[in-house]
């Protein structure tokens, strides 16, 4: 069903992985689509062609989220072009393990600029033109790290649960204009970022998953397509778990 149909919707971080699913997840649903990416531009533009090839509307657009001037740049391109954003999905992120003994500054530094002042940067610049709409969806990557911790991500970790703070605090600033913020906390799936990891952390995840799989991005872009949509037009401020069970407690 087309249910964002004539929808205007912004992914960062869609030219791979779960980005890359919401972005057809998304234009399969009827939204046109601003593909933005840091450093893979060719993965970008063949996730355009893909969803052009199928009748779909979608660019991409190259930006850093953690350059404040440069998100604002973006959103203003997206405004000039397509007349407004109906649709933010928060989803950047990167990860730089390690314990936190030998953990640098550099290392915690990068993460959080990326994955919590990043997607500060994207909730401030588009919630001004939704603010002006009075209407628009914004839906944040955080993760299952991000609410109940791990061993060796300290500064993921801090990045995610920020996001969660963040998540609140724009659903209470904003919802008076009819803007709904969700967060999505993802438990353990299937991209590049999870696929280094050794056969042995893989089989001890699993161990912790009750619906027993490790999650595909299409999961994560289904919960995405949700929130954006008018079907979720009464939910904001909430973490959705989507881990087959994995951050129940
Ligand atoms: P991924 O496969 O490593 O893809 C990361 C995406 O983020 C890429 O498109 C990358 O673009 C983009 N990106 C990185 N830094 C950026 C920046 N500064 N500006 C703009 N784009 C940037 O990761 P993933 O597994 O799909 O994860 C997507 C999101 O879900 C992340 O926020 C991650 O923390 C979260 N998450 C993932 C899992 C999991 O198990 N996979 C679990 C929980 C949460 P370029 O390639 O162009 O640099």
């Amino acid at each position: 069903m087309k249910t964002l149909e004539g929808k205007i919707a912004l992914v960062t971080g869609a030219s791979r992985g779960i980005g890359r699913q919401i972005a057809l997840t998304l234009a399969e649903k009827g939204a046109a689509v601003i593909v933005n990416y840091n450093g893979s531009r060719e993965k970008a533009e063949l996730v355009v062609k893909e969803i052009t090839e199928k009748g779909g509307r979608a660019e991409s657009y190259g930006c850093n989220v953690a350059e404040d001037a440069a998100v604002k740049e973006m959103i203003q391109y997206i405004v000039k072009q397509y007349g407004a954003i109906d649709i933010l999905v928060n989803n950047a992120g990167i990860t730089r393990d390690g314990l936190m003994m030998k953990m640098t500054e550099e290392d915690f530094d990068a993460v959080v600029a990326t994955n919590m002042k990043g997607t500060f940067f994207c909730i401030k610049h588009a919630s001004r033109v939704m603010l002006k709409q009075r209407r628009g969806r914004i839906i944040n990557m955080s993760s299952i790290v991000g609410v109940i911790g791990n061993a060796g991500q300290m500064n993921y970790a801090a990045s995610k649960a920020g996001v969660i703070g963040m998540t609140k605090s724009a659903a209470k600033e904003l919802g008076s204009r009819g803007i709904t913020v969700n967060a999505i906390a993802p438990g353990f799936i299937d991209t590049e970022m999870t696929e280094g990891l050794s056969e042995e952390v893989k089989a001890k995840m699993l161990e912790q998953i009750p619906l027993n799989r490790i999650g595909k991005t299409e999961d994560i872009a289904n919960a995405a397509a949700f929130l954006a949509s008018d079907e979720s037009s009464y939910i904001s401020g909430q973490v959705l778990g989507v881990d087959g069970g994995m951050g129940c407690y």
